[in-house]
Order: C-alpha cells, then sequence, then structure tokens
C-alpha cells in the first residue's frame, strides 16, 4: 500500500496545492486507499491515514523538500476527502 502511493505520488492526488513561495504543499485524496470503507465514529482526532504523511515526507525529501507532514482531515472520521499538509522547516 505505501508502495502503490510512492509510485504513483504526484499523479493519483485529487489535488496538489504549492503555494507560491513553495514552503507549503497539501495534497488530498478522496479515494484514499487505507480509508476506503473504513467508517469511525467514537474516536474524534484519530487521523487514521496518518502513517502516509510519513511517506509523503520521505519521498519529498528525496526531491530536497524538507518539511513536517501531517493530516488534516481524514476520510475514515467522516470528511470528504483525505489530506496531508507538509510545511518547509
Ligand atoms: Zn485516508
Amino acid at each position: 500500500m505505501q508502495l502503490a502511493y510512492k509510485v504513483n505520488l504526484g499523479q493519483e492526488f485529487t489535488t496538489v496545492w504549492i503555494r507560491n513561495d513553495r514552503k507549503t504543499i497539501k495534497f488530498s485524496d478522496e479515494r484514499c486507499v487505507i480509508c476506503e470503507g473504513v467508517e469511525i465514529a467514537d474516536m474524534p482526532g484519530l487521523q487514521y491515514c496518518n502513517l502516509l504523511s510519513g511517506v509523503f515526507q520521505a519521498v519529498l525529501g528525496l526531491r530536497g523538500f524538507k518539511g513536517t507532514t501531517y493530516q488534516e482531515t481524514c476520510r475514515a472520521l467522516g470528511d470528504p476527502e483525505c489530506m496531508w499538509t507538509t510545511k518547509s522547516e
């Protein structure tokens, strides 16, 4: 699953948004494979597919982008899409 995301990074996301100064990058995926079919109602604040944050951070690191990646929204918790943000250090 992680490998699939590595291979597809930059192609499979619903949106990829890069701020003008290139210090903030947002990814969103409304077909997140990890959250597919998952519904969590009783654990607010849980970031179900947060492990992908580490994958994105590693891939961006290989491209020379140093930053911190965290998850903002998650489909497993009822959000319409999974979204992650990377902020340059
Ligand atoms: Zn997800």
